[in-house]
């Protein structure tokens, strides 16, 4: 049993590390970023209940580069339910004749809006906010109150009439127009777009930074109280009152005295929801009378007395115009069907993500077929089924393109990931402009001045193929370019000089080394301290460096293996960039560690696993990543697995428990 379940952790988790890969290092995703959660979710299930399988390296502790990890964890005083689904009138009828079983007296409904976001629980205390948490599970979420206190929809102090001590629930959201101002400046500064405004509204919250949060703009709207005394006899009342306490309650809900009512609710807003400025998802119906909820009671899951109706994703059908294949910035192919303009969910579609050949041979597509879009929570909408009925039988199978539309140069198609690549990398056009627009990007040489169009047109011109070409331009060259003043020349020109004070660790993050995100770049600039010591290193060596694995090692020494990457190296250093660690790199406060070498397992309690390491590096020790008889002391939480047991097998690695690790440093 337990090594089916160690088994299945173990899958997921090399699942999951692929479709962080398919997301944030190849742009392209293969599946929905609600299947990724929906993965994620039940793998955060499956460490939850089985610590002994902890493993530093999980996607739980690392999505996309964050940790998330270490917002506190806090019960829910009262359980955070989950909704019943219907999706016709019919499932809406049984409903009501479940409720009249139990209750005698006549039912009033009222019914809400469901937004399409992240729930919260809010707790008030005298009239102040005190504690922000996740749904979770429903019964214990993510406390993150700092976070939540950005969002300026949230009272912080309370006006009126306001209870002592209650709990406010509610949906943390962005508006479509906030979703699409994240995603135009995610695309300025070359980073992956976000998928829908939900998943973006939930991420945002586990935000370590509040500030981040705050630039996000989240919106909020509360919908439920919640107390031990209640200060009301209806749901109703209880919202209005909240209202004149400050809180902002959804102006839509409405107050039914019959389910023909609530049925005028769901038509009007299946039809106007696409002119909201927000996403709903569908409509929640409760029974007003608390007397009523409370005889009402709940299942395993969720209340009797409330239920979600879901709107049906919109299809529609269209014509097939053409299949077109964009080359992005890492090289990977993604075809996309050009359709004839047809309206859903309230916008005028013209195209529809295809993924890749496997998708479009498992469609069966063939030129100009009639195709069925859908539109479900993502914003690119995606092609479900072909009229089969419609195809006329002269027209061929889409056939997949073998060359790189940019640069003619033949694909490969990598086993085992169903995507193309153009394997150019160094001269195919949109991979030479990804490369630079990282290059400068804001955490990368942060050259603010150079835009992406700039770029592309210095490519287009040939003057730049590479980050070192960058600080030979000249204003003579600059100026003849579109729309360029002799001022924007000069900041141009201004911002390359200054990045050559840019520290080394962000110079290395920028050179674009497939695999080195920001932290793997840091943690390579504080174990090599300079691109020489990196550029020497073989792949046993920098395994040893803790989150560093094979694929990151290999594709790091692949990169000192292209002669033309050593040419740019040689140039960057030639006109002063920081390739090596400047002098107030790590402060040293002892050699206590000296020769020493360090690996932490567990849940820590007295500080936290990057902190440990830092305290380690800053007495002169080493961090490893794997117990071995290199490994000198290992030092373990709470529930440490498996790293234990082998460092007591071994016999020669001293255990340490956080106490005994802080009486090592002190001397
Ligand atoms: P589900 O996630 O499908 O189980 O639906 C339950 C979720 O709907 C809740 O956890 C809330 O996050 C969300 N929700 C959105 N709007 C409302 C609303 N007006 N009342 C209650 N829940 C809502
Ligand atoms: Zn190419």
């Amino acid at each position: 049993m337990s090594e089916n379940i160690q088994q299945k952790i173990i899958e997921l988790r090399e699942e999951l590390h692929q479709h962080n890969y398919y997301y944030y290092v190849l742009d392209e995703p293969t599946i929905s970023d609600f299947e990724f959660d929906a993965k994620l979710k039940e793998l955060q299930e499956l460490e939850n209940l089985h610590p002994e399988f902890f493993d530093p390296n999980s996607p739980t502790l690392r999505v996309g580069g964050e940790i998330t990890k270490n917002f506190p964890t806090v019960q829910h005083q009262f359980r955070m339910y989950s909704l019943d689904n219907s999706y016709d009138f019919n499932d809406l009828e049984d409903w009501e004749n479940r409720i009249i079983k139990t209750i005698s007296d006549p039912v009033e409904f009222v019914a809400e809006l469901k937004f399409d976001g992240a729930s919260i629980s809010i707790l008030y205390e005298n009239g102040k906010m005190k504690e922000a948490v996740t749904r979770g599970d429903g019964f214990q979420g993510d406390e993150i109150t700092a976070n939540v206190r950005t969002i300026s929809d949230i009272p912080l102090v309370l006006k009126g009439d306001f209870p002592e001590w209650f709990f406010m629930r509610g949906e943390i959201y962005l508006t479509r127009k906030n979703f699409d101002k994240i995603n135009a400046r995610r695309e300025e500064e070359g980073l992956d777009l976000f998928m829908n405004p939900r998943n973006t509204a939930a991420g945002s919250l586990k935000i370590q930074d509040s500030g981040e949060v705050r630039k996000r703009c989240l919106s909020a709207v509360l919908y439920q109280f919640i107390a031990n005394d209640i200060p009301a006899q209806t749901h109703w009342e209880l919202l209005q009152s909240a209202k004149t306490w400050g809180f902002k309650i959804s102006e839509n809900a409405k107050l039914c005295s019959n389910l023909n009512e609530v049925k005028d609710f769901i038509n009007y807003w299946d039809e106007k929801r696409h002119q909201l400025p927000f996403e709903i998802d569908g409509i929640v119906l409760k029974v007003n009378s608390l007397k009523q909820q409370q005889q009402l009671g709940y299942t395993a899951k969720s209340p009797r007395w409330a239920i979600a109706y879901k709107f049906k994703a919109e299809m529609v059908e269209t014509e097939l115009e053409k299949v077109t294949y964009q080359v992005g910035r890492t090289g990977a192919i993604t075809p996309v069907a050009n359709l004839k303009p047809v309206l859903l969910a309230g916008t005028i579609v013209k195209r529809a993500s295809l993924h890749n050949e496997d998708i479009i041979k498992k469609l069966g597509l063939h030129e100009r077929d009639f195709v069925y879009v859908e539109k479900g929570g993502e914003i690119i909408p995606k092609i479900v089924g072909i009229n089969l009925g419609k195809r006329n039988p002269a027209n061929p199978e889409i056939q997949y393109i073998k060359n790189c539309p940019e640069c003619g140069t033949e694909l490969i198609k990598i086993e085992d990931q169903a995507i193309h690549f153009c394997p150019n990398e160094m001269h195919c056009p949109p991979q030479v402009i990804g490369r630079m627009i990282h290059f400068v990007s804001r955490k990368a040489l942060n050259i603010e001045s150079l835009g992406q169009e700039t770029i592309a047109q210095l490519n287009r011109e040939k003057l730049i193929e590479n980050p070192a070409d960058l600080y030979t331009l000249t204003k003579e060259q600059l100026l003849p370019l579109e729309r360029m003043a002799e001022k924007s020349a000069q900041n141009i020109l201004d911002g390359i000089e200054k990045s050559k004070a840019i520290p080394y660790e962000k110079v290395l993050f920028g050179i674009g080394i497939k695999h080195v995100g920001e932290t793997v770049a840091k943690k390579l600039a504080k174990n090599f301290e300079s691109i020489d010591a990196l550029k020497n290193a073989s792949v046993e060596e920098l395994i040893q460096v803790e989150d560093i694995g094979e694929k990151i090692a290999e594709s790091i020494v692949d990169f000192f293996k292209n002669p033309e990457n050593i040419v740019m190296i040689e140039r960057l250093k030639s006109y002063g960039v920081q390739l090596e660690k400047g002098e107030n790199a790590t402060e040293v406060l002892s050699n206590t560690l000296e020769n020493k070498t360090f690996l932490f397992t567990g849940k820590l309690s007295l500080f936290t696993r990057e902190s440990a390491e830092e305290m380690v590096e800053k007495h002169g020790g080493k961090n490893i990543s794997a117990v071995s008889k290199n490994l000198n002391y290992l030092v373990v939480g709470e529930k440490a697995g498996s790293k234990l047991k082998k460092a007591q097998e071994l016999g020669t690695v001293t255990i340490l428990d956080e106490q005994q690790f802080l009486d090592l440093i002190n001397g």
